[in-house]
């Protein structure tokens, strides 16, 4: 590992959390580096896109933050995977054309910034060529993957379905249903709820309008996913909405249960939590000295939190004041909190998957092999469900879902890193 590179702010994670506070704390005069994992700053919403995408990005708010930040002095270094963490510095893996090297860099303030992923549920036929998370295939369809003249079904819960189903019919993809397991009346209670703010209704109005034509049965979920005849392809998926059961042809179904926050470093650091999520002071400080958090770590509540919340965070690590930002904080942190009420899981979604069904993809391990464990170390010791490369980020959740069984802790390295890598950082971390 090459010599540790020194910091005052470091910020892990380049989504708009980490690019509002990079960018307040360079602007109070920190020196700030931010790593990410991706190609390029902008993390989930602001994915990287085709050129016709990028084209449609031109004056959009995230060419406004990506300018600010450049202009900010904040140095960004993209391509690195944090993979271990502790008071004072963290190790991270950055992939090169040479091969792969770690990078050791020092701080005096953290800023996690790390947001959320897809949960995915158990069902047959889950692990069908043709089945995707729905923001997965949403970012494949960024990077170029074809979906026109495609038939797509959207299910799952969350407003996600209602973005990624928009962005689908956009590219000339035919969206045939989109299929929300939360009842009618909590999504009607939640857009009355809306309208202290305008902004997300309308935002959510235009999706609606750009699918049209498109069902959206709601209190409807996904049975099975089921193959054309002797083959593995994607021909339909059967639906239910708790009473009757129903097929729908489709060549593509797009698949989320709303987000799970990645708070793995937070673990590592030993920060407090509040369920899931980790929990924040009014400055973003989290239980640990010097280390902030921000965006979908403290709780699943969109881009307006993480960009006020970044902001927060950065003036903190600056010494400057955040007074007329505590406002919005709040007003966003309420929108998340009715965001979990409204998309609560139902319980029918624990009892889709049958005994041979997949439940842990890396190690291909099933649900009947998961069933009667005394908990998740059990699980993961008889069966090594959780120990692929995912490291439980997929089948964790779920597990924990449909069997109550809370993965137990979180080790170093958080991600797969080539041994020669792993072996000089860890020799060097054990000599400071
Ligand atoms: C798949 C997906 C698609 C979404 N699509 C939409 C959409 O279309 N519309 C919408 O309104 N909202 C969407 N959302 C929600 C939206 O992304 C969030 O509300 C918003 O981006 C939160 O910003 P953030 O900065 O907290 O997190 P993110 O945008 O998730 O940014 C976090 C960044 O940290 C990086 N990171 C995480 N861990 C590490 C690590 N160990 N080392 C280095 N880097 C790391 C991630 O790669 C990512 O770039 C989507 C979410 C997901 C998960």
């Amino acid at each position: 590992m090459s010599a540790a590179i020194r910091t005052e702010v470091l910020v892990v994670g380049a989504g708009p959390a980490g690019i509002a506070a990079a960018t307040a704390a360079a602007e109070g005069d920190c020196k700030v580096i931010v790593l990410d994992d991706n190609r390029k700053a902008g993390g989930q919403i602001w994915r990287e896109g085709s050129v016709a995408v990028q084209e449609q990005e031109k004056d959009s708010k995230k060419r406004r933050a990506l300018e600010r930040l450049q202009r900010s002095g904040a140095e960004l270094r993209t391509r690195r995977t944090v993979f271990a963490a502790t008071a004072g510095f963290v190790d991270a893996l950055q992939e090169t054309v040479a091969g792969s090297v770690t990078e050791r860099i020092e701080f005096e303030q953290l800023i996690l910034a790390t947001g959320a992923r897809e949960r995915w549920l158990p069902f047959p036929g889950w692990t069908l060529p043709g089945v995707f998370g729905a923001g997965g295939l949403q970012a494949l369809v960024r990077s170029g993957f074809p979906v026109k003249g495609k038939r797509v079904v959207v299910a799952g819960t969350g407003p996600l379905l209602l973005a990624v189903a928009a962005h689908l019919a956009s590219d000339g993809a035919f969206v045939s249903a989109i299929v929300e397991q939360a009842p009618l009346g909590k999504l009607m209670k939640f857009a009355v709820s809306l309208w202290r703010q305008p902004g997300k209704w309308i935002q959510g109005a235009r999706y609606r309008a750009s699918v049209g034509k498109t069902a959206y049965r709601t209190g409807c979920w996904v049975v099975e996913a089921i193959a054309a005849d002797h083959g593995q392809e994607l021909r339909a998926v059967r639906l239910t909405d708790g009473k009757r059961t129903w097929t729908e042809a489709c060549d593509l179904l797009a698949c989320g249960y709303h987000l799970v926050p990645n708070t793995e470093i937070a673990e590592l650091l030993g920060c407090t939590f509040e369920g899931d999520a980790v929990r924040v002071d009014a400055d973003q400080r989290t239980s640990i000295a010097h280390v902030f958090c921000v965006g979908e770590p403290t709780g699943i509540a969109g881009i307006d939190a993480a960009l006020a919340e970044g902001e927060v965070a950065g003036l903190a690590c600056a010494g400057k004041s955040r007074d007329s930002l505590s406002a919005r904080v709040i007003t966003e942190r309420a929108f998340g909190n009715r965001l979990q009420r409204t998309f609560a899981l139902r319980g029918e979604l624990r009892s889709l998957a049958k005994a041979d069904t997949i439940v842990c993809r890396c190690e291909d391990v099933r649900f009947a092999d998961v069933r009667g464990h005394a908990g998740w170390s059990d699980i993961k010791l008889q069966t090594r469900c959780g120990m692929g490369p995912c490291q439980g980020r997929v089948c964790g959740p779920a597990i924990d879902f449909v069997l109550g069984c809370k993965p137990a802790s979180v080790r170093q390295p958080l991600y797969p890193v080539p041994l020669q890598a792993l072996c000089s950082s860890l020799t060097e971390m054990n000599e400071i």
